[in-house]
């Protein structure tokens, strides 16, 4: 099996590396702490310390506070959203793209939903604006709490490392 390197992986989570590299590297079997250098190459992109347990987004994570261990939500900028359970799209700020105006400026004309059927929801960062998430529903639709992970199973049963401590 082959074994990347942390600047490797660096490189694939920067998507610094060529197609056929990067395509190689997705679609082969991971090397065994493919995981932990995968979280090192994050964590050293952030001017925060606190411990990645589990990326959620390009910018938002799953970290353990440093003094109380307790598990939140945070963006990259260090936003921090709500505890790990929560829906953090509930902490967000929210724009909705409901009108035919609002959907011309991301679609071309006629392409574009009937906003009576569809609107975009979009989950932005108090702090820094960075968009963490968009849903497309009918309009009364409630928002979605949308994963989930068994983070206990993941660290025990996939990746085989000792689970960040957590005080909730
Ligand atoms: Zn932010």
């Amino acid at each position: 099996m082959t074994t990347y390197t942390h600047e490797q992986v660096r490189s694939l989570v920067d998507g610094k590396l060529d197609r056929d590299t990067t395509l190689r590297m997705l679609s082969m079997p991971k090397d065994p702490d493919r995981f932990e250098k995968y979280l090192d190459a994050l964590q050293r992109k952030l001017d925060w310390a606190e411990r990645i347990v589990l990326p959620l987004g390009p910018h938002l994570y799953i970290v353990q506070l440093i003094e109380t261990r307790k598990w939140v939500i945070k963006c990259g900028c260090g936003h921090e959203f709500c505890g790990w359970r929560e829906n953090w799209k509930l902490h967000a700020n929210l724009y909705v793209r409901q009108t035919e105006e609002e959907m011309a400026q991301v679609y071309p004309k006629l392409m574009a939903p009937d906003t009576p059927w569809q609107v975009y929801r979009e989950y932005y960062c108090p702090s820094c604006a960075s968009m963490h998430d968009i849903e497309a529903f009918t309009p009364w639709y409630p928002v979605i709490h949308d994963f989930e992970p068994d983070i206990d199973v993941f660290y025990k049963e996939w990746v085989n490392l000792p689970l960040p401590e957590r005080v909730d």
